[in-house]
């Protein structure tokens, strides 16, 4: 097993164990730490009232969200996993 494959598979096992389909879209957000850029990824929201565009957590969003310590960082694991979406 690749080195890719192998961490996909842990890290879709973990999220797994928090609920999170391997099919699951990311979006970046703003997450817990005050910056005000996007640096942190979560689930895309399904709420129909949770405008796409709106980077903010709210009580209606899916768990987890991650930090990712920059908007370049976190942008580029959300297009990562949204790319990711169908590999096997
Ligand atoms: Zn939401």
């Amino acid at each position: 097993m690749s080195t890719l494959s192998t961490t996909r598979t842990a890290a879709r096992d973990l999220l797994a164990t928090l609920g999170t389909a391997s099919a699951t879209e990311w979006r970046t957000c703003f997450s817990s730490n005050g910056s005000e850029e996007p640096t942190g990824i979560a689930p895309v929201c399904p709420d129909e009232d949770h405008e796409e565009d709106d980077g903010s957590v709210y009580d209606c969003c899916a768990e987890p969200v991650i930090e990712c310590g920059s908007y370049p960082m976190a942008a580029y694991l959300a297009a990562l996993l949204n790319a990711d979406r169908g590999a096997a």
